[in-house]
């Protein structure tokens, strides 16, 4: 492929890159294990690399289904100015604006308690396949979360002329400077009412969309485009992005953003994890067949 169609493809099309990018969904599922409790800890443990493996199925999904891409954001403004104006429950929601609309604005918290409640039903069935698999879709779609710019219709900057930020803030930027971020997190705590959350959660990270654009937009109007973009061979392709040095500057102005969000991705994937399973009451994870072998 020529590096130009790469950079067209990493560039313009944010949601083929992966949200989270691939790497960050991967760390986070993986990473969600470490904070849940005794009774949950060894079967998570034992099938941690299932479940980071499978993080990002959720996103390779929408090659082929369609409904799957509106599952992963909501684009606030396309349904109100103001976020608290939106309907909290689905069946609200949709008389308000109809399916059609939502399809293309998407549905994100209400993804959120779909799988949770999959989940929860998985634990009730003791079916460790499905427990798996839900586990790791739960755990991505709440990443997509804490992603400023899964909460807007400028999703990739392309109404501000900052194309390609979307798959720099979320991919580029964690791959670059994660090693160094704080993942030490404490024991999950239950959350007594999963929608209600996911909508505190979407609001929050809402409230950070101006931020992630604004900073960049200063830094870029001060920084030359020959130290903004160099190219750099990725899995033995040659593409284009961001300089480490814009990166640093960028990653820097945000002042833990970017940690702060993932820390919190990981902090409530093990948190609904642990919630489906109360909820589910606690029943016992041992005696499994293993290795479990899940399947989509
Ligand atoms: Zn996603």
């Amino acid at each position: 492929m020529r590096p130009v169609l790469i950079f067209v493809i990493l560039f313009l099309c944010p949601f083929c890159a992966g949200s989270w990018g691939f790497f960050a969904h991967m760390r986070i599922n993986e990473l969600a294990v470490f904070t849940l409790p005794e009774g949950m800890y060894t079967f998570y443990k034992q099938n941690r690399r299932y479940l980071r493996d499978h993080a990002v199925d959720p996103d390779k999904r929408r090659y082929a289904d369609t409904s799957e891409a509106a599952r992963h954001y909501l684009d606030v403004e396309h349904y109100e100015v103001c976020i608290d104006s939106i309907p909290r429950k689905y069946p609200d929601a949709v008389k308000k604006y109809g399916l059609k609309k939502m399809n293309q604005s998407g549905i994100l918290p209400w993804q959120i308690q779909q799988s949770y409640y999959k989940l929860v039903r998985a634990f009730q069935q003791r079916d460790s396949a499905k427990i798996l698999i839900y586990s790791a879709y739960l755990g991505h779609y709440l990443s997509d979360a804490q992603v400023p710019l899964h909460t807007t219709a400028n999703h990739d900057g392309q109404l501000s002329g900052q194309q390609g930020i979307h798959a720099f803030w979320e991919s580029r930027l964690p791959e670059l400077f994660s090693e160094d971020y704080n993942f030490l997190l404490g024991k999950a705590q239950y959350i007594s009412d999963p929608l209600e959350e996911a909508w505190k959660m979407v609001s929050k990270t809402h409230l950070l969309v101006d931020s992630v654009l604004q900073l960049d937009s200063v830094l870029n109007s001060s920084f030359p485009i020959y130290r903004k973009y160099g190219y750099s061979k990725r899995k033995n392709k040659v593409v284009k992005q961001h300089t480490e040095g814009y990166s640093r500057l960028y990653h820097d102005s945000m002042k833990h953003m970017v940690e702060r969000q993932m820390r919190e991705a990981i902090r409530k994937t093990g948190a609904y994890w642990y919630s489906a399973w109360v909820d589910a009451g606690q029943p016992t994870l041992k005696g499994f067949p293993l290795p479990p072998v899940p399947s989509p």
